[in-house]
């Protein structure tokens, strides 16, 4: 775990260009208000203010690292669940945290065996738009995302619904970890977890409705309304 300032990024992302690199070595970004590094959006996975207290930081991600062992879905692991226990990325002090429903590589399809980052969960096209919208919605930067889903399973609509139900436990963890000032739920399903939990939350379509519906930017306007 090392906190780097946005401004050595340059010199680092020179030696190594992929992501990887800064989720195994576990380098968190320190931003200040008027960080301009064109990496930081590319690269950094997990970030915060230089207003908060690096202990707190540190504090904070190795509580979310103790979480990437969803334990329920291990017992219920069979050919049809694989496992990468995605947690989010973003500010680890956020005001907004966006919760999808699963990673780009649950829809059917099991990800590839060199996924070695769990931080893979929130990259992807869906993500991707997500991130670009959050940025448009000026918010980006204040904005921790994340996924229901934690484990990564095939089309099996039994073993599904018992991801959702386990998974949901580490997502309340996470949630008591980072303690958001807003949460949004962008799927039906993550809306109905938030219900059961008797959790306050602002539920948004899922960027994906928006992309079919070709109303893109409309994603970022909505979020700017948060
Ligand atoms: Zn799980």
């Amino acid at each position: 775990m090392k906190i780097i300032d946005a401004k050595e990024l340059d010199e680092i992302v020179n030696d190594n260009d992929n992501i990887d690199y800064f989720y195994q070595n576990q380098l968190i970004i320190k931003l200040t208000p008027n960080t301009q590094n064109k990496y930081v959006v590319k690269y950094a996975l997990n970030y915060f203010y230089s207003d908060h207290d690096e202990n707190e930081a540190i504090d904070r991600i190795n509580s979310i690292y103790s979480l990437l062992n969803c334990v329920k879905c291990n017992e219920i692991k069979d050919n049809n669940l694989r496992f990468v226990n995605g947690i989010g990325v973003g500010n680890i002090f956020p005001k907004l945290m966006l919760v999808l429903q699963a990673g780009g590589d649950c829809a059917g399809k099991l990800p590839h065996e060199n996924v070695i980052s769990p931080r893979y969960m929130v990259i992807g096209t869906t993500s991707d738009f997500l991130k670009i919208s959050l940025l448009k919605a000026n918010v980006y930067f204040q904005s921790w995302i994340t996924n229901l889903l934690k484990c990564v399973i095939n089309n099996n609509g039994k073993t599904v619904r018992e991801c959702y139900h386990n998974c949901s436990k580490i997502l309340n963890q996470e949630i008591k970890i980072l303690q958001p000032q807003t949460i949004v739920a962008m799927s039906t399903d993550v809306s109905k977890v938030f219900t059961e939990l008797r959790m306050p939350f602002y539920k948004l379509y899922h960027p994906m409705f928006y992309i079919y519906k070709n109303i893109k930017s409309k994603l970022a306007e909505d979020l700017a309304r948060i």
